[in-house]
């Protein structure tokens, strides 16, 4: 069983994780299975199916990429930047 594009290495259970990853979606784990192998991942801010490569990378995660498209991310984390002045402006005064 070859998976191109796929990290080699420690097999860990790729079923189980379609299986939860389908059932946060509420979606058929064999549609997810065909999103995956197509190449998509499920981005968590625009809420649809976006090519992988556009995610960013998450160091923390187990295969490295990060729930949103760096386009989603980006608007996140100004938003949060914004947030943050603004309660800036509240305290102060
Ligand atoms: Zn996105």
């Amino acid at each position: 069983m070859a998976a191109a594009g796929w990290p080699v290495g420690r097999k860990h259970s790729d079923e189980s994780c379609l299986l939860m990853g389908a059932t946060r979606l509420g979606i058929d784990p064999s549609e997810y299975r065909a999103k995956r192998e197509a190449g998509l991942r499920w981005c968590t801010g625009h809420k649809r199916w976006e090519p992988s490569a556009d995610f960013v990378s998450h160091p923390g995660k187990r295969d490295g990429i990060g729930g949103q498209c760096v386009e989603s991310n980006r608007a996140i984390s100004r938003e949060y930047q914004r947030r943050k002045a603004r309660a800036k402006q509240h305290t102060g005064g």
